[in-house]
């Protein structure tokens, strides 16, 4: 498995295009292919300097490299952002998405137009099946339930509107939800080149709440898991930080099975979301705690505009609507998935750590 990184200044157009080119004129099957689908994260209508969306001169200097080396083929980009797929038009426009198609004459779709496929037990659009090859566009974040998302995650969007919280719901344990989005992976791994805008990051309560932080990286790979591995690494972490990746250890497979081209240096070291804070405990304690040692999420009255989002977003219909308008959060019910808190738009959901967490988390 090989992966390619690199160090970059900024969104330079020029030199982003270069990277694309260099990477796409090696891979056969993307040359021959007629249709192809540049997969972005679009989380949400957030504009490209809060690093919550695939910036928008990364996706630019991929449709350029695309169409200067594969002139013939018809280009399309699509996402599904979770419950926020109703407002798509603004969240095309927000992130400069809409902007860039316009401009190269490029195909917006809707992953919700097209009827859902079932492949064993998972619902993904399919969109996957009209075209040859998948150009996984993913943005290099924080992430409050899987630690880290990256290029594995970032497949996810490929499953249609509401039907991510189902998954939520069936795995409520992140790691068990991270293994079956690596089953999503697999289903479409033969048709996808991953690649990384690590240029603007996002630390801290990631993947929608944290700050920006500039660390200058790209990545590129026929793996998108060898890619992840090594991203985790760079960041300083260890592999099993990124819990997409665990399904990769448990395989044998591990960081000196991956060829690495290029150098990265002098990282900072990141914030993590403090759901993803380590509690150091012995079992029989832990598991005599565990009802105390809990990050919920709560909602703020003043900010909130009551666009219900979150509400739509609860697998476990944990939040409630009061006289059929406020909002209210039942603790008892939540299993922390941090659904509501990635998709509300207007940051007014906050999370709140319990005394004992506080205390003894890391
Ligand atoms: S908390 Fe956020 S997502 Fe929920 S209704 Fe209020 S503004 Fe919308
Ligand atoms: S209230 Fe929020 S964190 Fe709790 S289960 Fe519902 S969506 Fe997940």
């Amino acid at each position: 498995m090989k992966v390619i990184i690199d160090q970059v200044r900024d969104y330079n157009l020029e030199e982003l295009k270069e990277f694309f080119k260099n990477f796409l004129k090696e891979c056969e099957f993307f040359l021959k292919s007629k249709s192809i689908l540049l997969k972005p994260n679009l989380l949400q209508a957030s504009p490209p300097e809060k690093a919550i969306t695939t910036h928008p001169v990364f996706i630019e200097a991929c449709i350029i490299a695309v169409k200067e080396l594969n002139p013939e083929c018809s280009i399309y980009i699509g996402d599904s952002p979770g419950a926020n797929f109703i407002n798509y038009e603004i969240v095309l426009k927000t992130t400069g998405i809409m902007d860039a198609a316009k401009k190269y004459n490029v195909e917006i779709v809707k992953f919700e137009k097209y009827a859902p496929k079932k492949i064993n037990d998972f619902i993904i659009t399919s969109f996957v099946d009209k075209v040859d090859c998948i150009l996984n566009l993913a943005k290099l974040k924080t992430h409050s339930l899987t630690g880290l998302t990256l290029c594995v995650k970032n497949l996810f969007g490929l499953v249609p509107g509401t039907n991510k919280v189902g998954y939520h719901k069936k795995y409520p344990d992140s790691s068990k939800l991270a293994e079956n989005i690596y089953q999503i992976y697999e289903i479409v791994k033969d048709k996808t080149l991953s690649f990384l805008d690590g240029i603007l990051a996002h630390e801290g309560e990631g993947p929608s709440r944290g700050k920006p932080v500039k660390l200058g990286i790209v990545g590129a790979s026929v793996h998108a898991e060898a890619l992840d591995m090594v991203i985790t690494n760079v960041l300083g972490f260890p592999v099993d930080f990124c819990k997409t990746n665990l399904v990769l250890l448990r395989k044998g497979i591990n960081l000196q099975d991956v060829e690495i081209e290029g150098k990265i240096d002098n990282i900072p070291k990141i914030r993590v979301p403090i759901s993803t804070k380590v509690v150091f405990l012995p079992n029989w304690f832990k598991r005599w705690f565990a009802e105390h040692i809990s990050v919920k999420p709560e909602i703020d009255k003043n900010s909130c505009i009551k666009c219900f989002l979150c509400y739509k977003s609860c697998p476990v219909n944990a939040i409630n609507k009061i006289d059929g308008f406020f909002l209210e959060i039942d603790k008892d019910k939540c299993i922390e998935c941090f659904c509501c808190y990635e998709v509300c738009e207007s940051d007014a959901i906050n999370l709140k750590r319990s005394l004992l967490h506080k205390v003894i988390a890391k």
